[in-house]
């Protein structure tokens, strides 16, 4: 099975999960079903013994262990370009090197031991190796032996699917790939804090795209979907790459966060975003589609330090502003400059910038 089949697996027991909250069975089920989607792991055999390696190639079953042969030489090489859970030795130097090399992630050693009194099994666990065998082990000796090994490389490849799955299913929205919601509510309050921690200005822009009810009934939902994926894509294109950043609210409407952009950067980008939606149509479905969007600027150019409804403020504002640009008419730009204490806010620093 590919990678992406059973992470599909694996997030669609996880999204379930969401809505569900898990009991204790529940859990013990969702590992089992990510255990059984798991491929076997991958193992590397690096053994010096000829009739050794030729025995354990025999022994060992492509069910269990998905086995690569690497030479000595070429094996640090092997797991730095691709992690390898498993490694099968019979070489104390390359046990030493591999746990010398410090990898990002630690491959359980299993050294095949051809000395087989305690000597022989104490100098492989000191070397590095997280267990020992004798070249000469039964059947039921290597089965065992190589199941707890599988199995814990197994235990951790679920554990970090799950947290990547995790942290990806509640930090990204999964349809247009930008931040979710829950990332905004999040780290825009943290955004805040920063600005008036070191006395930046910050710029909140809110956009909606425009009669996508329509796109959608002409479309199809599928069609929709289409839209809002590139849709998200477009707004990060015009945008300073891992400074601004970009959350879906929810339906069609964004959110696009300019730290410490003061309000004639922020319109300069606003401006920017509506051009490069509305400039350029959409290929869907084989139909080029023009689509624009409204966009409501906020700037606060000195952020007040432990305000906590700050954010709610610029939402508000920033909302207003976007309603204006809806009723004005759509496809455009309408941005506020926020005076320091939000409250004494006053409506003539609203600008409406009409479509060229
Ligand atoms: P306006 O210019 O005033 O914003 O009009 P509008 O049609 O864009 O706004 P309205 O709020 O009437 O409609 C938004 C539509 O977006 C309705 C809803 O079905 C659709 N929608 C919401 N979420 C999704 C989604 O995830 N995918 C698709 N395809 N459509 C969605
Ligand atoms: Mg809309
Ligand atoms: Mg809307």
């Amino acid at each position: 099975m590919t990678s992406g089949g059973h992470t599909t697996v694996i997030k669609r027991v996880l999204e379930r999960r969401v809505h569900e909250p898990a009991t204790r069975e529940d859990t013990t089920a969702t590992v089992a079903v990510m255990l059984r989607v798991l491929p076997p792991p991958h193992a590397l055999l690096v053994i010096h013994a000829e009739a050794t390696r030729e025995q354990l190639e025999l022994r060992i079953h492509k069910e269990m262990l998905d086995v690569a042969l690497c030479a000595e030489h070429e094996t640090i090489e092997w797991l730095h370009e691709e992690f390898r859970p498993l490694v099968i030795t019979d070489n104390l130097a390359l046990i030493r090197r591999i746990r010398a090399e410090h990898l990002p992630r630690e491959p359980f050693i299993l050294f095949i031991t051809p000395v087989e009194d305690p000597e022989g099994i104490e100098a492989g666990l000191r070397a590095g190796a997280d267990d020992c065998l004798s070249h000469h082990a039964s059947e039921p000796q290597l089965t065992a032996r190589l199941g707890a090994a599988r199995r814990i490389a197994e235990l951790e490849e679920v554990l970090r699917i799950a947290l990547i799955e995790n942290r990806e299913l509640s930090t990204t929205d999964e349809l247009t790939q930008v931040a979710s919601r829950r990332f905004f509510s999040k780290h825009f309050p943290r955004e805040i804090e920063r600005a008036g921690r070191y006395r930046r200005p910050l710029s909140l822009i809110l956009c909606d795209i425009d009669f996508f009810k329509h796109i959608n009934d002409t479309l199809g939902h599928a069609g929709g979907d289409a839209i809002l994926k590139q849709f998200g894509v477009r707004l990060q294109e015009c945008l300073r790459r891992g400074v601004d950043w970009v959350a879906r609210l929810g339906g069609e409407e964004f959110a696009i966060i300019l730290p410490e952009t003061a309000y004639e950067q922020a319109l300069d980008a606003a401006r920017r975003l509506r051009a490069g939606i509305a400039d350029r149509p959409f290929p869907v479905q084989n139909n080029m589609i023009e689509v624009t969007a409204s966009f409501g600027m906020c700037n606060l150019e000195q952020v007040p330090v432990g305000e906590r409804k700050t954010a709610d403020h610029m939402l508000r504002v920033a909302d207003a502003a976007l309603y204006r640009s809806k009723h004005g008419g759509r496809n455009r730009v309408t941005a506020t400059l926020m005076p320091m204490h939000p409250v004494r806010r006053t409506p003539d620093t609203l600008e409406s910038f009409l479509t060229p």
